[in-house]
């Protein structure tokens, strides 16, 4: 069965896009832990980040860096904080949060966001690529 991810590359399910090249997604976490927090996805439906095939990895962090400056323009933040984590979605995602502080970091503090603003922020990342 695919990847709820993999839906999302495909169209099955929406998902406020930022960035797409023929092997890579961005889009905005649904469920942000702060306004901005982008996901940066392989579109081949990989489980682990380190199974990955060394350049498709170096290609991923490649992507995810042009993402991450993109989103420090467009989101006001002292910096963007990296991480891999995967225990929910068993689909290669690496998570780019604006941080204020260390609790942006802590994947059990989440931010409410308006389709507005989740269309506002998305907008901006993409002018900002
Ligand atoms: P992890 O697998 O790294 O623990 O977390 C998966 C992340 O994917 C979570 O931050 C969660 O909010 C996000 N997520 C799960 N399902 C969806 C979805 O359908 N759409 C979007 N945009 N994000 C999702």
């Amino acid at each position: 069965m695919s990847s709820i991810f993999t839906k999302i590359i495909n169209g099955e399910i929406p998902a406020y896009k930022v960035a797409e090249n023929d092997k890579f997604l961005a889009f905005l976490d649904i469920n942000p832990n702060a306004k901005g927090h982008t996901l940066c996805i392989p579109k081949q439906e990989i489980n682990k980040i380190f199974d990955m095939e060394e350049d498709h990895y170096v290609e991923l962090m490649k992507f995810s860096r042009e993402v991450a400056k993109a989103l420090e323009t467009a989101v006001p933040c002292k910096r963007i904080g990296m991480a891999v984590v995967g225990l929910e979605v068993p689909h290669v995602h690496v998570h780019l949060i604006p941080l204020q502080e260390m609790d942006d970091m802590r994947f059990t503090k989440k931010e409410k966001l308006t389709p507005s603003e989740f269309e506002e922020v998305a907008n901006a990342i993409k002018e900002s690529l």
